[in-house]
């Protein structure tokens, strides 16, 4: 297999039940931000983030960018916002560097925006604000039109088209039955991984999706499919 797309979350990440509702939320921090950067009230501020676009489909660093106020400081929020909630298990270090060491391209399917993505990978050392070494692309919520992102009924078709990939040379690595794995089969693509960290069995396969508990057990398991 040539191409590996990915979902990001409990795909690549792993994500922590704790309660973490308190504290500023994203859509007041932005605000805020915005408020203070534009010397205007946080009212006004909301106002013209919805003049610059939908902030439900539209990557908020993008918005900040067309209303001409710094990215920096919502980086550090989300770094911040993300960080008691999520983390980057040791097998997806390992999994990234192994398919860059063999050349496999790794581009992300999923509804999280490119700097979003961003932002959670480098809660593991493996991304900063302009980028990753592990990952060649990004296909996000806002990559097409409409900004679905795997809402959307065509999204894989969408990504295999764009990427000009083959889908018989292509995989997808999600934790997802309904939004990662059956909708890339459904788009021609080669099998769909599924990752449970909390199943008991290593690995299991089911015609063409393969469950895992880890990405070391894919490799053990399954050396054909790099
Ligand atoms: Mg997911």
């Amino acid at each position: 297999m040539q191409t590996f797309l990915t979902d990001i979350d409990g795909t690549l990440t792993m994500e922590y039940s704790v309660n973490c509702s308190g504290g500023l939320q994203p859509f007041e921090f932005l605000c805020d931000w915005v408020a203070e950067s534009l010397q205007c009230p946080a009212g006004e501020a909301e106002k013209r983030i919805r003049a610059a676009g939908d902030p439900e489909t539209t990557c908020w660093f993008r918005l900040l960018e067309r209303l001409n106020v710094p990215e920096g400081p919502l980086w550090n929020f989300f770094c911040e916002y993300y960080r008691p909630r999520l983390s980057i298990p040791e097998d997806t270090v390992e999994m990234l560097s192994f398919l860059k060491e063999r050349n496999k391209r790794v581009y992300t399917a999923t509804t999280n925006s490119r700097k979003i993505t961003l932002v959670k990978l480098s809660l593991g050392g493996l991304a900063d604000t302009d980028g990753s070494p592990w990952i060649s692309g990004f296909f996000g919520g806002d990559s097409f039109d409409p900004a679905l992102g795997k809402f959307a009924p065509d999204f894989f078709q969408n990504i295999l088209k764009a990427g000009g990939f083959d889908p018989a040379q292509t995989v997808m690595l999600g934790n997802e039955m309904e939004h990662d794995a059956r909708p890339a089969l459904n788009a021609g693509i080669a099998c769909a991984v599924l990752i449970d960290r909390t199943q008991t069995r290593d690995f299991y396969r089911d015609g063409k999706i393969i469950h895992v508990r880890n990405y070391r057990a894919l490799r053990e398991n399954l050396p054909e499919l790099f």
